[in-house]
Formats: C-alpha cells, structure tokens, sequence
C-alpha cells in the first residue's frame, strides 16, 4: 500500500452497510477505507486482504466497486492501482449524467493543479453553454469548487471540492487574495528574528568585562613588554558604562545555526498560523526575504544567523577611545619642546606616566 500525498485528502466516508447484508464488494470497501485517507492500493494488497478467492474474482469485485464509483482506477509506473472514493461522493456520481462525469473526471485527473474552463471545453468538445449548465451543476452538487488564479485572475479554474489549491493557483501562504499579507509576513518574520537570535547569539550586559583593573593590568602588561615607549600601543582608559541597565548580543560558543528545518519546526510549534499549510519552500522563499532585507544573514547554504544591528554594535564597543584626543599631549603646554632626548620627554613625563597607568 502506498499513501498518496497529504494535499490530496480523501473526503469524509459515509456509513457502510449493516454487516449482516455484506457482500465481497463491501467487505473489500470496508477493509481499504480501513487505511488512512488518500491511501493507493496495488493488486497485491487487495490479495493479501483475502477477500476473493482468485485473481479472477478479485478483479471482478474490483470493477464492480470501480462500476459504483466507490473506487477509482489509476496507473503508476505502468502499473494498475486503485484509490477509494467516499460513498458520498460515489452516490453523487452515480447520480450526474455523462457529460458531468466526463468533466468531473477531467477535474479530477489534475487534482490540486486546477483546470482552466478553455481547456475543459477544448477536452470535452462541449459547447460552452452545456460546459457551463455542467459545472454549474457539479458545483451545486459540492463535487467542484471554482478558484481564482492569482496569476491571471480572469482565469477560472475547477479543482474538486476537497482538494486545496495548489500554492501556484492561490499563491502560497505569504498571499491573501493574491497580494502579499504584510501583516502575517510581518508576524511570522518577528518569531523567526527572536528563535534565530536565541539559537545564535547571548545578550549580556554592556561593558561586561571592561573593568578599571583589567584595563590597567592589559596595559601594563603590554609596556613591560615594550622596550621602547614610542612603540607603546594606546592604552584604553576605563570607561564605566553610561547605562548599567544596557545589554548587547554576543556570539554564543559552540552554536548549532539554525536550518530552514528548524526554523519551521519552531513556527509550526508555537502554532502561530491557522488555517494555512507552510511547506518547508515557502519557508525558504520567507527566509530568502530577510536575507535581502537585512533582517538574516546566510551563513552556509542552509544555515542562518540574525544580523547585529548597529545599535548592539555599538554597545558591544561602548568605553572605546580615540587616543589623539584623550592623551595629554593633545593639550600639553610644551608638545613643542617635547622630544627624545631632552627636559621634556614622554619617558619622563607624569602626565604621560599617569595616563598610561604606569605610575
Ligand atoms: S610633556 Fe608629556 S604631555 Fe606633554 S607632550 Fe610630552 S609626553 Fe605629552
């Protein structure tokens, strides 16, 4: 047994008859409807039922159930399978005239594809009058449905009433009447930016680790280190932060970056969206648009990471300084007569010595 695809549902089935006026034909519906909805049977499942006794007899069941519409013949990879049909919809069948089966089986051989109305005509070689007293009827008795093409919305197309457009018809779950919805994009773009910034980076408060004695100890270190003071480095003074209340994101050690799976995982979770069926492609077609918008960064083909904002960058930066301004000599009286040898020199200085935090 093979299961069809989920966008392909069976409709709801309809009470069998009593057990006691079973007959074979019954005892096979009844064992198939049995397996979940959209289900295809292959001969040697009808076999291993043990319904009919022979070969023979199980294809005459077969026609039979095929014969009443309860069942539908199809061929995959050249080979014959069947698929049930309701017995609503079998009942319903029975009762539409040629024509209106003809059309409906046409419908239904393209499934959530849709059929345009010309090419419905150009197949059945109806007039367009009957064409459309037929479809008229089939869609009165609930066994088609009628949808706009987003695309070329003077299009009409026919699909069967319990299938749900394909997203080339309607136009995916980003659309609404055919225009993108900002709205859920806006929502659901705000859930992934919060998951994939958890998953990637830490918010820990600004300024951190710039403390007063490490600022002095990474200086010291690096004068000790310096024969000559001219090759010093600038030292960075210590800055307290202006906000102890001020967070910034940090990169997270060891980080398992989140995937299109993930990130879907995540959404379908928090059962943010009703009604709509998102597949893992519009996902991707979303998270392609966050990227162009800046919103996400592609860190491999398939992972991705939230973009810092300037905002956190600068955070991340806070009590960093200019050295032209903040050392002495930028307001020193004798800069001019300062020099290598000498009175005045940088080695001598306390002002110098004082600002580097060598004093
Ligand atoms: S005397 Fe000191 S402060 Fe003035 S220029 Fe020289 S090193 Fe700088």
């Amino acid at each position: 047994m093979a299961s069809a695809s989920a966008d392909s549902p069976a409709p709801a089935r309809e009470e069998s008859p009593a057990p006691e006026t079973l007959d074979k034909k019954d005892i096979l519906y009844n064992k198939c409807a049995q397996a979940p909805d959209g289900t295809v049977f292959y001969q040697r499942d009808f076999v291993n039922m043990h319904v009919a006794e022979n070969t023979t007899a199980l294809m005459r069941l077969l026609q039979e159930l095929v014969d009443s519409h309860l069942m539908k013949t199809m061929m995959w990879e050249n080979q014959p399978c069947w698929k049930l049909r309701s017995r609503d919809e079998a009942a319903k069948l029975r009762a539409i005239n040629a024509d209106e089966r003809h059309i409906y089986h046409l419908i239904d051989e393209v499934q959530n594809a849709g059929i345009w109305i010309r090419a419905l005509r150009q197949r059945t070689g109806l007039t367009q009058m009957v064409l459309t007293k037929c479809l008229k009827s089939l869609e009165t008795k609930a066994l088609i449905q009628c949808v706009m093409n987003v695309k070329n919305p003077s299009r009409k197309m026919y699909l069967l009433k319990h299938l749900e457009p394909s997203a080339e018809i309607v136009g995916g779950p980003w659309q609404t009447d055919g225009d993108y919805d900002i709205g859920l994009i806006e929502v659901i773009s705000n859930v992934v930016v919060r998951y994939v910034e958890h998953e990637t980076w830490i918010r820990v408060p600004v300024g951190m680790n710039n403390t007063r004695e490490a600022a002095v100890a990474k200086k010291k270190a690096q004068v000790q280190a310096t024969r000559d003071i001219e090759d010093a480095p600038a030292v960075q003074p210590f800055r307290p932060p202006l906000n102890r209340n001020r967070t910034t994101l940090l990169p997270r050690s060891n980080v398992n970056l989140p995937t299109c799976t993930s990130i879907l995982q995540h959404v379908l979770d928090i059962g943010i969206i009703k009604g709509k069926v998102i597949r893992e492609s519009d996902m991707e077609q979303l998270l392609e648009m966050m990227v162009l918008d800046g919103r996400l960064e592609k860190i491999t083909p398939s992972t991705y990471r939230t973009v810092r904002d300037a905002k956190d960058a600068d955070d991340d930066t806070e009590g960093s300084w200019n050295g032209f301004v903040d050392a002495p000599c930028g307001t020193c009286p004798v800069f001019e007569l300062c020099g290598d040898e000498g009175d005045i020199t940088a080695r001598t200085c306390v002002y110098f010595a004082e600002w580097l935090g060598t004093e």
